[in-house]
């Protein structure tokens, strides 16, 4: 077997344990770093940018001026309706460290693959006793592809099944460094229409697409779709995607995931607009009817992760 590199480095900016969805049994999931993609209701915006990233919750604040006192950049300002001017902030986490309420939060660290481990194995009889695993999400993982595969082996060498929420963009020979060291893929596909795709995620699908064909065909593979109204959860552009997803051989289950706005607050925390704010929530039958065009179709269909 290949050999474990443990000090291989990526950037971490949450784990999440006793997950009983993004794969089978009970999980823990790690989420990386940086996404090359910025889809207009992602609800982790704070995953999308590769570095670290300051949070302010304004409702935990209790006005005590130390973090103003210890910025040598001058970067923190109440009369700021944002608190914080970005441009002007190091990222030094100095402010962090003393805000006495956690109202200033830094988001992402600097982890090697020994520390994920043991973080990860704190909950290793879980995995063994409901057949779950770990599964690796984002941001993009494949953003950090050495990170990433080195925590996959690790994972494997242990006996853990092994799972990855993917948006499926990366050059083609990661996806085959990376991915034969995956169980379950749990690949997104976001839009059919090419311009569409491109308006609401700021990228191309071509990629993704070619990516899915040979993903399939190296692990089991699970489509979701984000399905958002206005977007792609009229029955035209959802039936493309299923038709699409109908073109991959080894794929026999897809799906939806109906949209919500838990991440609208995060947008606020890191200074940034939530473009999503009058949608509302699909309706049951709207969900019933996407749900048989997919039953349609021969393929598989869960609502939810
Ligand atoms: S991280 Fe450093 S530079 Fe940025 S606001 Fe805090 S103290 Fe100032
Ligand atoms: S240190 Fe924390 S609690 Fe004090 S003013 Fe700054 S953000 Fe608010």
């Amino acid at each position: 077997m290949d050999s474990i590199n443990y000090n291989e480095e990526g950037v971490v900016f949450d784990i999440q344990k006793y997950s009983i969805n993004d794969g089978p049994g009970i999980r823990t999931i790690v989420f990386l770093k940086g996404c090359p993609l910025r889809c207009i209701w992602c609800s982790n915006p704070e995953s999308q940018r590769k570095g670290k990233e300051l949070m302010f919750r304004e409702i935990l604040c209790i006005h005590c001026g130390m973090c103003i006192k210890v910025c040598k950049q001058k970067a923190l300002d109440p009369k700021n309706p944002n608190f914080i001017d970005r441009e002007k902030c190091v990222m030094c986490e100095e402010c962090a460290n003393v805000c006495p309420s956690s109202a200033l939060e830094v988001k992402g660290k600097v982890m090697n693959v020994e520390e994920v481990i043991n973080e990860l194995k704190k909950d290793d009889s879980f995995y063994y006793r409901s057949n779950g695993g770990i599964t690796l999400s984002g941001g993009e993982t494949l953003m950090q592809p050495k990170f990433a595969k080195e925590i996959f082996k690790a994972c494997r060498s242990r006996g853990w099944h092994t799972a990855i929420e993917t948006e499926g963009y990366a050059p083609e020979e990661v996806v085959r460094d990376v991915i034969p060291h995956i169980d379950l893929v749990l690949l997104d596909i976001k839009a059919n229409d090419d311009e569409l795709h491109k308006k609401v995620t700021g990228v191309s699908n071509k990629i993704i697409k070619r990516n899915a064909r040979i993903i399939q065909e190296i692990a089991n593979t699970i489509i979701r779709v984000p399905t958002i109204p206005g977007i792609n959860a009229d029955e035209k552009e959802f039936g493309d995607i299923v038709d699409f997803v109908k073109t991959l051989p080894n794929v026999k289950e897809l799906h939806i995931l109906p949209y919500h706005n838990y991440g609208e607050g995060k947008y606020n925390l890191l200074g940034r607009e939530y473009e999503l704010s009058n949608t509302k929530k699909l309706e049951e039958d709207h969900i019933d009817k996407l749900k048989n065009i997919v039953e349609s179709k021969g393929l598989i269909c869960k609502v939810g992760g």
